[in-house]
């Protein structure tokens, strides 16, 4: 659309807002601005949006993954939506630039990309070594089926070690498992696909086969978590629930855990906080435990300790947003500086929606909030995973939208742009489009790089002769 089309649709509130990163938290910010009659320009640092739908949600959620990213493309097409992919603020554009541009806000959407780092003394030095870190390594395992696949590549190798406790660092173990089995199955000539794998689990494909985990070679990898495993924020604990809902709480939990763990055979281990490396100068060889124990409501370390020996140590303890210079910090959180709007500390007009405000990492935070979705778990007794997913992505869709809506009020308030300075904020905004090499057609562009995925694969193959 052309500026003066723009111009015309936008009479109302002369106003662009820049939003900056495509996943569910964007796409439903520029949805609701647009819906208002506000021009908004999505940028997103990747080719494609969906952001954590694609990279982080296992490959296994077929059916939710292609719901979820239609829903965005949906979002997107809307005609009061610029969208300007492979555009990274921090690289492509300044926060400053953006308000030098006439821009009368900016909504950051950016998601909780980058891990939570491992606090344990020289642990980094073997990144990519024997040591991943969870998002790297669950966009290896949705990605490295793409003939295109460049990397980086995760060597999985069976006995690992998993640092975490939350629903995502079960996927990790999960993924380490289907790894290793399926290999040890395909050594055996024994072809069952990952999706069928997944859904059947285990015990039923190794009885079909007469198999053992054992029979195939196999220890299988350990989960170590800091806390009781009753405590794992596998599913939502009210605030201030009383004794009988903190039990039943507690024992959805577990119930979800045993059902990772007879499914995908992997051991978990609890109180447990990882404090030293075991090296030889070159080559990570394991890690030392601290035991940790529950005084009262406070946890405390003992002086007892357990050397784990491994050949791969995983880390999924939570994920963070990145941190720019010009960005107000709180650790490794952006400051807030007003809850309701996500207004950042001392800057004007500067918000933050979705992940980008809460980090992944703080999974008890943003869960304490979800009263309805811990009543709709206990009282359905669901154990599905996709449930959860589904749960969470829905709740930062309504989060986003409510705080769009009071972001809007603050906007409107304000002096609207004139027409020159519409049209001089939207030729930059094209000069951005052109430069990534996307020319307005959305299908298109989405069709030309959204990946092929496995389940195609596996279909072209069945289908060939012979
Ligand atoms: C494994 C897993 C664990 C989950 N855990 C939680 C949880 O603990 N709590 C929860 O609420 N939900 C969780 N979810 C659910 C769901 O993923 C999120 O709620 C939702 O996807 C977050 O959306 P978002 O838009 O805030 O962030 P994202 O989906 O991460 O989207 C951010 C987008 O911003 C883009 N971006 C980043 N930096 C820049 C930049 N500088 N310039 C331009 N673009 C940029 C990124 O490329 C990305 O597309 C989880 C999902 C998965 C798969």
């Amino acid at each position: 659309m052309n500026f003066s089309e723009c111009y015309n649709l936008n009479k109302q509130f002369t106003h662009i807002v820049a939003v900056i990163g495509a996943g569910v938290s964007g796409s439903e910010a520029a949805k609701q601005l647009a819906a208002r009659g506000i021009t908004t320009v999505l940028f997103e640092k990747n080719k494609l949006p969906y952001g954590k739908i694609e990279e982080g949600l296992p490959k296994w959620h077929i059916k939710l993954r292609n719901q979820e990213e239609r829903k965005i493309d949906e979002k997107i097409k809307n005609p009061l939506i610029t969208f300007v992919p492979a555009t990274a603020m921090g690289k492509d554009f300044s926060l400053r630039e953006i308000f030098e541009w006439g821009f009368s806000a900016v909504i950051l959407a950016i998601g909780a990309g980058q891990d939570r780092r491992l606090k344990i003394p020289g642990i980094d030095f073997f990144l990519g070594k024997g040591f991943y870190y969870q998002n790297e390594l669950v966009s290896w395992f949705n990605h490295k089926h793409e003939p295109e696949f460049q990397g980086p590549f995760c060597e999985i190798v069976d006995g690992a070690v998993v640092i975490g406790g939350g629903l995502a660092s079960l996927d990790v173990a999960k993924i380490l498992m289907l790894e290793t089995v399926s290999r040890a199955l395909w050594e055996k000539d024994i072809k069952v696909d990952l999706f069928t794998l997944e859904r059947e689990g285990f015990p039923i494909v190794f009885k079909k086969y007469g198999l053992t985990l054992s029979g195939l070679g196999l220890k299988g990898c350990q989960l170590f978590y800091r806390r009781r495993l009753i405590d794992m924020p596998l599913a939502p604990m009210p605030e201030h629930a009383d004794n009988l809902r903190m039990e039943k709480v507690h024992q959805l939990r577990v119930r979800i855990l045993d059902n990772f763990r007879q499914k995908y055979m992997f051991r978990v281990e609890e109180c447990l906080d990882p404090v030293k490396i075991l090296s030889d100068s070159r080559k990570l060889q394991g890690l030392v435990f601290r035991e940790r124990e529950l005084q009262g409501k406070k946890w405390q370390d003992t002086t007892r300790t357990k050397e784990i020996y491994t050949p791969l140590i995983i880390s999924s303890i939570g994920s963070v947003p990145g941190l720019f210079d010009d960005l107000p910090a709180d650790g490794a959180l952006l400051a807030i500086e007003n809850q309701a709007t996500g207004k950042l500390r001392g800057l004007d007009n500067v918000f933050a929606i979705g992940n980008a405000v809460t980090g992944r990492g703080n999974i008890k935070e943003s869960l304490v909030h979800s009263r309805d979705t811990v009543h709709r778990i206990l009282d359905e007794q669901g154990l599905g995973r996709e449930n959860s997913y589904e749960d969470w992505i829905n709740r930062e869709e309504v989060k986003s939208a409510r705080a769009v809506q009071r972001i809007t009020r603050e906007i409107i308030n304000k002096k609207p742009l004139s027409i020159s300075d519409f049209q001089h904020t939207l030729t930059r905004v094209n000069k951005l489009q052109k430069k990534a090499g996307y020319h307005g057609d959305y299908d298109r562009w989405i069709k030309m790089y959204l990946p092929i995925r496995l389940e195609t694969i596996l279909e072209q193959e069945k289908s060939r002769p012979g």
